[in-house]
């Protein structure tokens, strides 16, 4: 009897211990081994490995032993950070052609986002409360990208003139309600591309705004407007937009002696926020390197992407981030700025870092060196030893880029 049970009671034990292990052993989805993890959020500088299971962060330590995944990859000599977020795009991309607002001069999230490390993009304004709801269905809801948007003041978005003039269709309690209707995606108010004199449009954004607790952005392209009006009318937290750009639609922020204009200097102190937007037309190395060296680095480095920016000097998301290392921010810094600071600007907690339960957003770089050239607006160039290259891009916990195939398996001629 003794004998039996002792082999029964063997038999029960290696069976609990086979399933314990096959169950450890595949614990987690994904497993991302030996990179160097820069989480600002959570104060992280190292080297990590990080484990990823049904789409959220779900575990990080110095080793986490890659059987414990179903997949696992390698990522030596990289950085892992969590996914960017651009928080100046225009993405209501459509078949009207030569418009912003459902139409030609807009650009699909999926094509630039992941092969710049971006996870998260925000759309400035493209669409107001009467097309949002199309902007969803057609662009929103079919990307792989996460796509949030400012809604414009304008009830018809960029649909060009003589629509975006039109006072009578800036409605900032309708603006309102349809941010309270989607706060999902909607995280605040634009006012932009207006011509006139007239500080309705301006005024009705703001209180859009106040209604719906969100920030305003301001875009340029407000000719009539002196800054420091604009400045004045701001709140803390709000953006201003194309910080660096010095053309006719709105005076620069640094004065011909090379000073930055002291109402800027007030407005950052008042906890105004100013975003990169470097687009076509608005980034400018002669606003940008003296302002720098005055204090005045950016809160955040929206790309203000669209058909007519995107094989510019701006190009895409990384190579403006490394632009700004060639003058003198280090990666630490762009990067800090680009995740977790772009989430609380956004009042989008949840986003920018790489907490355990955090959906996983992540984004890889490799940091080149090299010698490599950066181009503004002017048509001038700075040089630069260090380029930042999007390796690997993670949404959700799907892989969604992966340059050199660092997640496929070696070509086996006889598969
Ligand atoms: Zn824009």
């Amino acid at each position: 009897m003794l004998p039996t049970l002792c082999v029964y009671l063997v038999a029960l034990v290696c069976f609990w211990l086979g399933t314990g292990y096959v169950s450890l052993a595949q614990t987690y989805d994904l497993v991302l081994v030996n990179g160097h993890l820069f989480d600002p959020k959570n104060g992280i500088n190292q080297p990590m490995d990080i484990a990823i299971k049904e789409g959220k962060i779900s575990n990080i330590q110095t080793r986490i032993p890659v059987e414990e995944g179903k997949r696992a990859i390698d990522l030596g000599g990289l950085i892992v950070s969590p996914g960017l977020i651009d928080p100046h795009t225009h993405v209501f991309v459509g078949e009207t052609p030569k418009i912003f607002a459902g139409g030609s001069s807009s650009v699909s999230p999926d094509n630039f986002s992941f092969r710049s490390g971006v996870t998260t993009v925000v759309d400035a304004g493209t669409s107001g409360w009467r097309n949002f709801e199309h902007f969803k269905t057609t662009v929103i809801d079919v990307s792989q990208t996460r796509v949030l948007a400012f809604l414009n003041i304008a009830g018809g978005g960029m649909r060009g003139n003589p629509y975006q003039e039109d006072i009578t269709d800036m409605n900032p309690q309708i603006t309102a309600q349809q941010i309270a209707k989607y706060p999902q995606f909607l995280v605040g108010v634009k006012i932009g591309h207006f011509e006139g004199e007239e500080w309705a449009p301006f005024e009705r954004a703001v209180e859009a705004g106040e209604i719906a607790g969100v920030p305003l952005l301001v875009e340029c392209h407000l000719p009539r407007y002196t800054l420091a009006d604009q400045l004045a009318r701001m709140r803390p937290g709000d953006i201003l937009s194309h910080t660096y750009e010095n053309i006719r639609d709105r005076e620069p922020i640094i004065d011909t002696e090379g000073n930055l204009l002291p109402v800027v200097k007030a407005a950052k102190e008042r906890g105004i926020l100013f975003d990169v937007s470097h687009g076509g037309a608005g980034f400018w190395f002669n606003q940008a390197i003296p302002a720098l060296q005055q204090g005045l680095t950016p809160d955040t480095f929206g790309t203000d992407l669209h058909r007519f920016s995107m094989n510019s000097g701006m190009k895409n998301f990384s190579n403006v981030l490394s632009k700004f290392m060639a003058m003198g921010m280090t990666m630490e810094a762009v990067l800090t700025q680009a995740s977790w600071k772009t989430a609380q600007a956004l009042k989008r907690e949840d986003l920018g870092h790489l907490s355990i339960g955090a959906e996983a957003d992540i984004a890889v770089f490799r940091l080149r060196q090299g010698d490599f050239g950066f181009v503004d607006s002017a048509g001038q160039r700075i040089k630069g030893n260090k380029l930042l290259e999007a390796e690997l891009t993670i949404r959700a916990g799907r892989i969604v880029y992966d340059l050199n195939g660092l997640s496929a398996s070696s070509y086996q001629k006889n598969n």
